[in-house]
Order: C-alpha cells, then structure tokens, then sequence
C-alpha cells in the first residue's frame, strides 16, 4: 500500500452507513491514500431522516449527520432504481417500494407487478448514486458525485448475489443480472462503484483548503 496522501484528502472521515458492504467498498477504494475511513455507528445508534425530494438531496441530509454525529469530514452516498415506464419510480423510494420494513422481495414483487404489461423494449432502466462530502455539517459547498448504471428489468428472479432489485436487473445484451455478478465485478461497473472513483477523483484533485477539516 502507498501511504501517501495529498494534502487534499483528510487523513479521517466518516462513511454516512451502517452497511457493512459500502464501508469496504470505500475503504478498499481510498486505501492507496492511507485514509481512515471510520463508520458512523462507531459515533451514534441514530439515522439521519431522508426527507430529500433526490438522491442529491438526501446524500446531503446523511452527510449532515455523519458530521454532525462524529466531528469527522462525512461521506454519504443515496441511491435507487429509475424505471423509465414508471416515470421514474421507485426512485428515492426504492428501499420501501412496497411499503416501510417489507424487504427486497416484496419490493421486486411490486415492481413485477406493475411492469407486467410492459414490453421487453420498454423496461429501460438505471440504477443511479449520488455521493456527497462535506468538511463540517454546516459546510456550504459539498462535494457531489453522480453516476448510473443502465440495465432493464427482466420477467422473473435471477442469481443470489448483490442485494435489493440486482436479481431483476439485466445488464449488458440482457444475458445476465446485476445478482450473477460476484461482488468485485459489482463494484468495478455499478453506479456506487464509479460514482465513488469520481468522488475520490474530486477530492483528490481540489485544492486542499476545499478538503481540510
Ligand atoms: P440506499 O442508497 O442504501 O438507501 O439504497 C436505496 C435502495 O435502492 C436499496 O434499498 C435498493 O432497493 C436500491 N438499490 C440501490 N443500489 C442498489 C444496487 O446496487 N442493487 C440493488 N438495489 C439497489
């Protein structure tokens, strides 16, 4: 590992989850810069509420928190499933789709259900993620990065891996789901994965009075 760190990148922040997945995620992406990136349930049992109308905005409202909750430069990611038939839902709304504390297979359930009639051709759809960082919680100028991943939602269940929707989301010719991919090969194409390597590369690149607490 190469222990050198710009002056751009703090030497610790805090990852807006309690996602055990993203926290690796993030930590083996900023390793090569020797960040200590510390998880936000080492600081508080609490969730900040999501009552953003986007990704962007909810991104933000978890970063917030994080700060807030930890003292700690805060990273925090919002993400979801654009259908295009469904004029854009689930959306913000994907991880309670069929309704709060029912689960990915209801979720997939509903979403079956209301593309039913839908043709092949028209079942376009993206996963998008949204990254923020913020130096302190009253920070007026986060750092934002976004990014998709198009697939199209496919008739029926698929693979075991990923989480969420992945088993009905068909990427590439259509020959396999976001579930048949192994975790690493998740990361490197999804949305998370590349919006991460943009937020990485922005912060890396701006002026270190843009980046230090
Ligand atoms: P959050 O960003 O962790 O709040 O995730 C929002 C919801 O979007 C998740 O609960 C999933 O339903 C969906 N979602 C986001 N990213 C993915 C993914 O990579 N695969 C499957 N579902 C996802």
């Amino acid at each position: 590992m190469n222990a050198f760190r710009p002056a751009s990148l703090p030497p610790r922040l805090v990852l807006a989850t309690g996602n055990p997945g993203k926290l690796r995620e993030m930590r083996a992406i900023l390793a090569p810069w020797a960040v200590d990136v510390r998880a936000q349930s080492e600081f508080t049992a609490g969730v900040a509420e999501e009552t953003g109308a986007s990704f962007v905005e909810n991104a933000i409202l978890k970063a917030r928190y994080a700060a807030a909750a930890s003292g700690l430069p805060a990273i925090a990611d919002d993400s979801g499933l654009e259908v295009d038939a469904l004029h854009g839902a689930p959306g913000i709304y994907s991880a309670r789709y069929a309704g709060v504390g029912t689960g990915d297979a209801a979720n997939n359930e509903r979403l079956l259900r209301e593309l039913a009639s839908v043709p092949d051709d028209r079942r376009t759809a993206r996963y998008r993620c949204a990254l923020v960082y913020l130096r302190w919680p009253t920070d007026p100028a986060p750092i934002v990065a976004q990014a998709s991943w198009e697939g199209r939602i496919g008739r029926f269940p698929r693979g075991t891996g990923g989480f969420g929707y992945d088993p009905l989301f068909l990427v590439g010719d259509g020959s396999l789901a976001a579930a048949e991919f192994d975790a690493d090969r998740k990361n490197e194409v999804s949305h998370r994965g590349q919006a991460l390597k943009a937020l990485v590369a922005a912060l890396a690149g701006a002026p270190a009075a843009a980046i230090a607490p």
